[in-house]
């Protein structure tokens, strides 16, 4: 199983359409432990770029709407979160 650390997706570097926006945060692939990689700009699962934030924890804060729902794909995360939309 992988860990994940947390990355924030800053105002100034988010892109994509307006529903995307509101989802601030990611899941990063932590091959260090999270805090280590605190403040640390990293990519994303989902592409995204971020900066880590490694006092937060991606199974509560990407259960939350908050939450990527591409990163919530892909980790696993999204056990009960209605289908995606197309
Ligand atoms: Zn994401």
């Amino acid at each position: 199983m992988s860990d994940y650390a947390v990355g924030f997706a800053r105002p100034d570097r988010r892109w994509g359409p307006p529903e995307e926006q509101a989802a601030s945060w990611h899941a990063v692939e932590a091959h260090r432990p999270a805090d280590e990689l605190d403040g640390e700009v990293e990519l994303a699962v989902c592409g995204a770029i971020v900066q880590v934030w490694g006092s937060q924890l991606w199974e509560r804060v990407g259960a939350g709407r908050a939450g990527c729902p591409e990163c919530r794909q892909q980790t696993g995360a999204a056990r009960d979160t209605p289908a995606v939309r197309s």
